[in-house]
């Protein structure tokens, strides 16, 4: 559905708890009906020739679809939004809208891995030339503009490592080229970071992480601003792509919380970042709201927040890291983030080109959850003791 963003004079905080659904357009229920649907009847054959009501077929929407995409227009300032089925989805089905054989592309290289993995599989398979640059670059990504550039993709921060950019500096330069602009905004959340006002085209998200907030459902959105709207949803509709009814569901139901959640998030895993930083054994704390992080300013001028995702690197190898997650006990090992639980990874950044992993000890991603954040510092310092201990017997 195309709608545009409604001018509100509501905050946030109130327009999260009732947009997308308009109770009375329902019988006054406050949450949008679960529209399971295949077929859809038309009233006559006229209306059947010219598709000449709301809904046409399960695939092309539904209440229940529409519902979630009015939302996220007004989160990201949107045209309009397509709905996919995970967050991955929301990065290939936009590459694909806008990439042919012989196009160039360029994407940072701090991204999520699985994004590379698609440009250096599929996209390559199709005749597309992919380049990584560094994020550090800054509006250095200039020089590596050709003719052909069709697409510049990026995440802001970067995967793991939490590299900044200027987003509308660099959008800037790619429109002057005449190539279009996507970002992952999915560690921001629209609440932190709407990327359409600063230029960029095409905002990702993978729903799945606070949007959805309790590790039980896989979605992810793309959304566009009047451009490339049109091009999206019909490559999106010519894949046979759109959301589940009960999936699209619970991330609505995840969008009312998602405030004060993000607010918990962001406010303990700040208190503990700070904390970390000095810990024995911990050599930095890779963080874009913290005034150590070499983005920091770029952080503070462009973002309204920082979520509850970060990385420190901790001293020593692999024995240290094994050490470290193997102690926890709150923090489970797990992949994926932004539920209601603590989580922890070692950061594999091997497939990196320029935007290299620290030298000084291995990169450990921390997603705070919603616990009480002195029983985390206390698993934390678990893991930090059995690190040292490790290191001790390694030398
Ligand atoms: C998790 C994640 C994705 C992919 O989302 P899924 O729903 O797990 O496919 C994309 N981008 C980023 C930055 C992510 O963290």
């Amino acid at each position: 559905m195309s709608n545009k963003n409604p001018s509100s004079d509501q905050n946030i905080a109130t327009r999260l708890v009732h947009m997308g659904h308009e109770p009375h357009s329902y019988f006054g229920f406050v949450n949008p009906p679960v529209v399971h649907a295949s077929t859809v009847l038309y009233k006559n054959s006229e209306s059947m020739r010219n598709r000449s009501q709301p809904y046409t077929y399960g695939l092309r929407g539904t209440p229940t679809t529409d519902a979630l995409e009015r939302a996220l227009n007004e989160l990201e300032a949107a045209h309009g939004t397509i709905l996919v089925p995970s967050g991955l989805a929301a990065i290939t089905v936009p590459l694909l809208a806008f990439l042919l054989a012989g196009d160039h592309l360029l994407v940072v290289d701090s991204c999520y891995s699985p994004t590379r993995h698609f440009c250096d599989t599929v996209l390559k398979r199709m005749g597309v030339a992919v380049e990584y640059f560094d994020p550090a670059l800054g509006t250095g990504i200039e020089a590596l503009i050709r003719p052909e550039t069709r697409v510049v993709f990026l995440e802001v921060p970067g995967s793991n490592t939490f590299e900044m950019m200027d987003v509308a500096a660099v959008c800037e330069i790619a429109h002057h080229a005449g190539a279009v602009v996507m970002i992952d905004n999915t560690w921001a959340t629209p609440l932190f970071f709407r990327p359409l006002e600063h230029g960029v085209d095409l905002s990702i998200h993978a729903l799945t992480k606070y949007p959805g907030g309790h590790s039980d459902v896989m979605m992810g959105s793309v959304s566009a601003n009047e451009t490339t709207y049109k091009r999206l949803r019909d490559t999106q509709m010519a894949l046979g792509i759109n959301a589940a009814p009960d999936d699209t569901y619970l991330i609505m139901r995840g969008l009312k919380t998602m405030g004060v959640r993000l607010a918990r998030h962001q406010a303990s895993a700040l208190e503990i970042a700070r904390w970390l930083e000095g810990r024995p054994g911990v050599s930095k704390v890779l963080h874009p709201a913290l005034p150590s992080f070499p983005g920091f300013d770029l952080w503070q001028r462009q973002f309204g927040g920082s979520s509850g995702l970060f990385s420190f690197v901790l001293e020593g190898g692999r024995p240290a890291a094994a050490a470290f997650l193997d102690a926890l006990q709150i923090f489970g090992l797990g992949y994926s983030w932004g539920g209601h639980e603590s989580l922890v990874v070692e950061a594999d950044l091997s497939d990196r080109t320029s935007a290299k992993a620290p030298l000084d000890g291995a990169v450990i991603r921390l997603q705070i959850g919603l616990e009480d954040v002195g029983d985390l510092m206390r698993d934390i310092d678990r893991g930090l003791e059995a690190a040292i201990a490790a290191n001790g017997t390694c030398r």
